[in-house]
């Protein structure tokens, strides 16, 4: 070493220390989270012309979860969104603290997510030790008018069975998943009541803290001042669908919570690229 270089080692040194400082800063405080909304799952083997526009495939789906998994993220239920990065009434476990937290939603209760689904979380809990916890959004009143029959909808003994096994975070998409924005004042109250009771009522004894139906997906992403006001009523949360970003850091409405639609569409590169783009574009979100 000259003493040029010995001179300028001190400044170097604590340059370092800055540049680690802020991308570690970056990584963990940065106030952005992914929030995934998915429909029905679509099983391998399934011709490509009945998949139709809300199916993802199962396939894509497990190598999404698995990398997620393998990369460090932790996989948020609507309470942990709302207890630690929303209202922050609880301290950040100290488990999560180097995790990236992300939340994967499944709409409208499609049968696929229990039959497609949920084999792929067993599967993929006895290979990593780890439980993905999943977001089901569901409509009380189509569940009880076809759960058990129709080979479509989930009904009120799958959602008890993914509930009890800790993989399902059940939630409410309103009672008949109406458009909330148009309804009468009446309407609209049973819309969100109802729901929130019916869940509650299928899952009561598996729930002594009623978490079930605390938080609400609001149907079509279709919301106004009238419906958060009355959402804000029964449920903590409201969540949207308008392909925006969750920046809670600038969060002062948790009626208007963002989230990002995945269609078949979206591929898996796409997705992933969805998700890690989260984490890159940090510092230029602006509240
Ligand atoms: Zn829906």
């Amino acid at each position: 070493m000259n003493s040029q270089t010995n001179k300028n080692f001190p400044f170097r040194l604590v340059l370092a220390f800055i540049i680690l400082f802020s991308t570690l800063n970056l990584i963990v405080t940065e106030p952005v989270i992914p929030i995934l909304g998915f429909h029905g799952i679509i099983a391998s083997k399934t011709p490509t012309s009945q998949f139709g526009e809300m199916n993802y495939p199962q396939q894509d789906i497990e190598k999404i979860l698995e990398y997620l998994i393998r990369n460090n993220y932790w996989f948020l239920t609507t309470q942990d969104l709302y207890n630690f990065f929303l209202k922050k009434s609880k301290k950040l476990p100290n488990e999560y603290s180097n995790q990236k937290p992300i939340m994967i939603s499944f709409d409208d209760g499609y049968k696929t997510v229990h039959t497609n689904l949920l084999p792929i979380l067993s599967k993929l809990e006895k290979k990593y030790g780890k439980k993905i916890k999943v977001v089901l959004f569901i409509n009380p009143g189509i569940m009880e008018r076809q759960g058990s029959t129709s080979s479509t909808h989930l009904g009120c003994h799958e959602l008890r069975e993914g509930l009890k096994k800790g993989f399902y975070d059940i939630q409410s998409h309103g009672l008949n998943h109406k458009d909330l924005t148009i309804l009468t004042r009446r309407e609209l109250v049973k819309e969100l009541q109802q729901a929130q009771i019916k869940l509650r009522r299928c899952t009561q004894d598996l729930d002594p803290q009623q978490q079930v139906a605390s938080h609400l997906a609001y149907p079509y992403g279709a919301y106004n001042k009238k419906v958060q006001y009355y959402a804000s009523k029964y449920y903590l949360s409201g969540y949207l669908y308008n392909n925006e970003v969750l920046n809670y850091g600038c969060l002062k409405n948790y009626y208007a919570i963002s989230r990002i639609p995945i269609n078949r569409q979206t591929l898996f590169q796409q997705t992933l690229e969805i998700t890690e783009g989260f984490y890159q574009i940090k510092s230029q979100q602006k509240c």
